[in-house]
């Protein structure tokens, strides 16, 4: 975005959409003030809460409540910013809205605010997006974590490593210009005790990240398995209601059908899908293709199996559920057995999800591979984060791989172009180096009036 783009004053209803007690329409940019005098708000002192009645182009009185000025750069956006806070009347806050358009403001678009606190440097990128976050968050748990990586928790470990980045780069880049010798004889040990410990700094970032991104998107779940072993029956189990249908038709589970479910603050989304059976008709062939589908988004692939003869259960699913990054195995309807059958292993339960035995142990097992061990109440320093963050960090961490392979091979021109990628990598995270589409597609995300 270019200068005199943001140079423009954008406004937005920044209260949510329902009618309420309090609406708020929220300005930012050097017409700000003025555009409040118009609606004939008294001469504002910064920081102060001014009474005021907000008045239309004949002076007739839209509302009355109350404006807050608080001047550039010492504002959420870095720009001038007037709040109105008026009554929460859909009607009116849209008249309000209209007047301060007809006074020079222009509508802004989702997340421009926020992507203006970017661009001026109030926020880096994660912080941003962990405000959409923080907005979208369903549970205190996943609202504590966007709040920690709105106060630059993350953004700070991210840096931490991209410093030690900056360190090896300095290094590196310096002992290329002595070329004829090898890199032992010019601190190398040093540049390759620093590479070390950026990877474990990375790995451990890593899995912090993973787990903040469960608690954003929660763990991603499908039910798989054959026609009839009870996928609908275990999801409505699961989920305690009846929303997804139940029948006795091999193939009645044509669509896909999501459900989310919490488990202690976390979420599951199931998605039931059509019962995979090579053959059938095309219906049912274009069910079975969104299974695969499904399946390769999936962190878990919940495997139902009719217990009386898992093994044809296990061949007329094939290698579908080998997509999905876990998989687990319910041996459903243990109640027809004339024993309760011993799982094979920990990642096999015996249930019925008629009578609802064995259910306690799903959810447990599903709560350890949702929160991996994590309490309900989250762990110190836990921070949200999303795939995007996660994305860049492993492909940071496989550039750092790939430097101190060729650290190795002495090969010091190659390990510094790799510990740039690393470096730019994790560059994109915190949006130091972020190409503009990537910026787009970020704030267009949020909602209007962030
Ligand atoms: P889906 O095709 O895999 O979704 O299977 P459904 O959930 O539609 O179940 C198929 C049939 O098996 C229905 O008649 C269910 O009532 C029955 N069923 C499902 N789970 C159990 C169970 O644990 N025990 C018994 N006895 N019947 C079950
Ligand atoms: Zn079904």
């Amino acid at each position: 975005m270019n200068d005199s783009a943001r140079r423009d004053t954008i406004i937005a209803i920044a209260s949510g959409a329902a009618a309420g007690g309090v609406g708020i329409v929220r300005l930012s940019g050097p017409l700000s003030a003025p555009i409040a005098g118009g609606l004939g708000c008294p001469a504002l002192q910064p920081r102060h809460a001014h009474y005021a009645r907000f008045r239309d182009a004949d002076g007739e009185v839209i509302d009355d409540g109350i404006a807050l000025y608080f001047p550039g750069p010492r504002s959420f956006t870095g720009e001038d910013v007037v709040e109105l806070q008026g009554h929460g009347s859909p009607v009116v806050l849209r008249q309000l809205l209209e007047r301060c358009i007809a006074l020079g403001a222009r509508q802004a678009r989702a997340g421009e605010f926020s992507e203006r606190a970017f661009l001026n440097g109030k926020l880096d990128l994660a912080q941003a997006e962990a405000i959409a976050d923080l907005i979208a968050a369903g549970d205190v748990r996943a609202a504590r974590a966007a709040r920690r990586s709105l106060d630059g928790v993350f953004s700070r470990r991210v840096e931490d490593v991209a410093e030690q980045l900056v360190r090896l780069r300095i290094h590196v880049e310096a002992a290329i210009d002595f070329a004829d010798e090898p890199l032992d004889t010019l601190g190398g040990a040093q540049v390759r005790a620093g590479v070390a410990q950026a990877r474990e700094a990375l790995a451990r970032l890593r899995v912090d990240a993973e787990r903040g991104r469960k608690l954003r998107d929660g763990l991603h779940a499908v039910l798989i398995g054959p026609p009839n072993a009870g996928k609908s029956s275990l999801l409505n189990a699961l989920a305690g209601s009846e929303r997804a249908i139940v029948t006795d038709i091999a193939g009645t589970t044509r669509d896909t059908l999501r459900e989310t479910i919490r488990i202690d603050g976390l979420e599951l989304e199931l998605v039931d899908t059509a019962g995979l059976r090579e053959g059938g008709d095309a219906i049912e062939r274009e069910g079975m293709r969104r299974a695969r589908e499904e399946m390769q988004r999936a962190d878990l692939a919940i495997v139902v199996l009719d217990a009386r003869d898992p093994e044809a259960g296990r061949q007329a699913i094939g290698d579908a559920a080998a997509q999905a990054t876990r998989q687990l195995w319910v041996l459903n309807k243990c109640d027809l057995l004339p024993q309760w059958p011993q799982p094979p292993d920990a990642d096999s339960i015996a249930l019925s999800a008629a009578s609802g035995q064995g259910l306690e142990q799903l959810h447990a097992r599903l709560r350890q591979l949702a929160g991996e061990g994590a309490g309900g109440e989250g762990q110190q320093g836990e921070f949200s984060a999303r795939l995007r963050h996660v994305q860049a960090i492993a492909l940071a961490a496989a550039h750092l791989d790939d430097a101190e392979a060729q650290l190795r091979h002495d090969h010091l021109e190659l390990a510094a172009e790799e510990l740039r990628l690393a470096h730019q990598a994790l560059g994109e995270i915190t949006g130091r180096m972020t190409a503009d589409d990537l910026l787009g597609r970020i704030f267009s995300s949020f909602c209007i009036g962030k």
